[in-house]
């Protein structure tokens, strides 16, 4: 399919037989809870993807991840969001890494060499909570980090063998500070309950994941720097990129999978085949050229542009969504559940941080001339 022939291409060369083994098997083979998928990707040597070579990965940047994540979305839209997660807390270490004197190399050496799958925890189930305001406890005992408290969702929740988690520790003057732990799947304490309750992107385990009591070595807790308010420090900054930029590239890759559909029926109106495919076209010159400036130097700027990217994308998506749905007719939604299944996976884009209303404020401000602010 020549939309996706350039991803494909990529995903290929730095994942070879991925999309082989994913085009094996109907879309819902890969998108049920305990779907083969996640063992499929570890199989692919995944994991690896974006640690650097130094440290025994594939060392791969931002524009080619965006393509990858892609060509996964057209294939199992479940995968990419749940590799998304992985690859947002690998992107942040590897930030972390590079600005650290530290041992913090060693994860990532770990990640490559054993294929280890990485959560990531921000949010904590609470309508209106910011996901940089945890109120997970940390409290710190004899050179231990002690965690309590819930993540959920969670992706990945079963298939983890490490979770980077955002806690809230005291700072050196009293004041909450945001820190992110890493946490051992198997650490005492750490277990996993039942929270996604519906059939779409099921295959990524956003489950609940609870900790009880969870010691976690002082070196495994990275305090971010300190900044006033809601401004994100750089690794934030960094990690907020990454995660925009690759979320907005597996919902588009789901999204093709429905244009590809519509581009194979018959009867369908070609006005509306050919106005389809040129929107997923846009939106992906959009994301793409938007991830090769972000290759340079990360600012607030580089960020604003993620986060107008990622809007515009969920617009490209809605519309496509609509038009397709409607141009492959009654029998196609009714002869099969992949339509009513990608469109509605498609629309979960707009429930990843930060949400468009919440950030309103912070990007009008922003546009002013003011500093930006994630709430
Ligand atoms: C497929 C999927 C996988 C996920 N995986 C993970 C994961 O692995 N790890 C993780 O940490 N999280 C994960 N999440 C959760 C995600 O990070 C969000 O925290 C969660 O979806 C937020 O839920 P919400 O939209 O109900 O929350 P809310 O932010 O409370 O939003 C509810 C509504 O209120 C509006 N709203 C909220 N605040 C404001 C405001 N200040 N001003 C105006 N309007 C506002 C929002 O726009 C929205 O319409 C996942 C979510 C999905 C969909």
């Amino acid at each position: 399919m020549r939309l996706l022939d350039d991803a494909r291409e990529v995903l290929d060369e730095v994942l070879p037989g991925l999309d082989k083994r994913l085009a094996e098997a109907p879309l819902m083979s890969w998108e049920q809870p305990g779907g083969p998928g996640l063992t499929v990707f570890r199989e692919a040597g995944g994991p690896a993807l974006l640690v650097p070579e130094v440290h025994g990965g594939r060392g791969t940047d931002l524009l080619t991840a965006t393509r990858v994540q892609r060509a996964i979305g057209f294939r199992s839209p479940s995968l990419a969001v749940a590799t998304t997660m992985h690859h947002f807390s690998a992107a942040s270490l590897v930030e972390v890494v590079a600005r650290s004197t530290g041992m913090e190399w060693m994860l990532l050496s770990a990640i490559a060499r054993d294929n280890l799958l990485v959560a990531s925890g921000f949010a904590e189930g609470r309508a209106g909570q910011g996901i940089l305001t945890p109120t997970m406890t940390a409290t710190e005992r004899d050179g231990v980090v002690v965690l309590n408290g819930t993540k959920k969702p969670c992706s990945l929740a079963h298939s983890m063998d490490l979770m980077t988690a955002s806690v809230t520790l005291p700072g050196t003057d009293g004041s909450p500070q945001l820190a992110v732990a890493v946490v051992p799947a198997t650490t005492p304490g750490v277990s996993v309950r039942p929270f996604w309750n519906t059939p779409a992107l099921a295959g990524a385990e956003s489950d609940e994941v609870v900790f009880t009591d969870v010691e976690v070595p002082q070196d495994l807790v990275v305090r971010t720097e300190l900044v006033d308010g809601d401004r994100l420090d750089h690794l934030q900054t960094v990690g907020f990129v990454w995660f925009e930029l690759l979320m907005s590239a597996s919902y588009l890759g789901a999204a093709t999978a429905l244009v590809d559909r519509l581009l194979a029926a018959p009867r369908a109106d070609v006005g509306v085949q050919a106005q389809v495919a040129s929107t997923v076209r846009a939106a992906t010159l959009l994301l793409e050229g938007t991830a090769a400036t972000a290759m340079g130097p990360i600012n607030d700027e580089r960020l604003a542009d993620a986060l107008v990217c990622r809007y515009a994308v969920q617009d490209a998506i809605t519309r496509v969504l609509d038009l397709a749905v409607e141009g492959l007719g009654g029998l196609s939604f009714i002869s099969s559940g992949d339509i009513a299944y990608l469109a509605g996976a498609c629309r979960a884009l707009a429930f990843h941080p930060p949400g468009r209303h919440r950030m309103a404020p912070a990007l009008r401000d922003y546009f002013t001339g003011g500093p930006l602010r994630v709430p």
